[in-house]
């Protein structure tokens, strides 16, 4: 069970207050389950990872043989070793990461750590030895623009628990998984400085927007798992992946929670 049964519980009366409905359809969310995830029954229970086979240079679902896309095939080498992105970024799933972003829904949060947590096992089975999530870095003026860092936030959601007092401790953190399994170490050793928004630029543009503008600030940790919510060109992952690998990390993952 993740979170308190407090935190749960305040949840559940914040809705009471203030209802801000489920994230995906606007329903009314009728019990401390629905409240904790701020989605529906039906609405959860409608988002469902497939397990299909990914494309290793971009993320999304394979429908080829191989290891790559058409698109990833044919266009330059990705910087990355992998990346998975789960879902599609259109209908439900659009509106579920707006809700999120730029609310009412903080509580979907816990939906989405839950996702990138099944996302994980994407990867191919003992790929990765002792994987550290990395963020990825908002933009200067972001954060102000929105009041806060959703992808920082989630890193904090995803961070394990932390560990019993001595003598209490337990083989598994409340996630019920045990060590080794995600959640992982949360490391955001990531900058951005100024730079125009991605959004507002094309493939090409995109691709240079970003050279030298993403730092590591500290040493790299070996093994980095980028996060991102949307992946789009790939870009982004890319001028993070070079910062890592400038710093020190022999490999680079990636996981994106939608692909555009
Ligand atoms: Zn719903
Ligand atoms: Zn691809």
């Amino acid at each position: 069970m993740n979170g308190s049964t407090l935190l749960r519980f305040l949840f559940y009366i914040r809705e009471y207050f203030f209802p801000a409905g489920c994230a995906v359809c606007g329903g009314t969310l009728l019990d401390a389950r629905e409240t904790w995830y701020g989605l529906c029954a039906d609405c959860m229970a409608a988002i469902t990872l497939e397990g299909t086979r990914r494309c290793s240079g971009c993320g999304r679902p394979l429908i080829s043989e191989g290891d790559r896309c058409l698109s990833c095939r044919n266009g330059e080498e990705h910087g990355l070793d992998r990346v998975i992105a789960l879902f599609p970024y259109a209908g439900s799933y659009r509106r579920l990461l707006a809700a999120y972003k730029f609310g009412p829904s903080r509580a979907a949060g816990h939906f989405l750590r839950e996702k990138l947590i099944e996302g994980f096992s994407l990867f191919p089975p003992g790929e990765m030895e002792s994987p550290v999530l990395v963020p990825v870095p908002p933009r200067p003026g972001k954060i102000k623009k929105f009041g806060w860092d959703q992808i920082a936030y989630l890193a904090k959601l995803l961070r394990p628990a932390r560990r019993r007092p001595e003598g209490q401790d337990s083989a598994e953190d409340v996630t019920g998984r045990s060590p080794g399994e995600p959640p992982f170490p949360v490391y955001p050793c990531l900058k951005r400085l100024p730079s125009r928004s991605q959004k507002e630029l094309g493939g090409a543009d995109r691709k240079t927007n970003l050279r030298g503008r993403i730092l590591c600030t500290r040493t790299a940790p070996a093994e980095a798992v980028l996060f991102d919510d949307v992946i789009t060109t790939g870009s982004t992952l890319n001028a993070c992946a070079a910062a890592l690998r400038k710093a020190g990390a022999e490999r680079v993952y990636g996981i994106c929670l939608f692909y555009d």
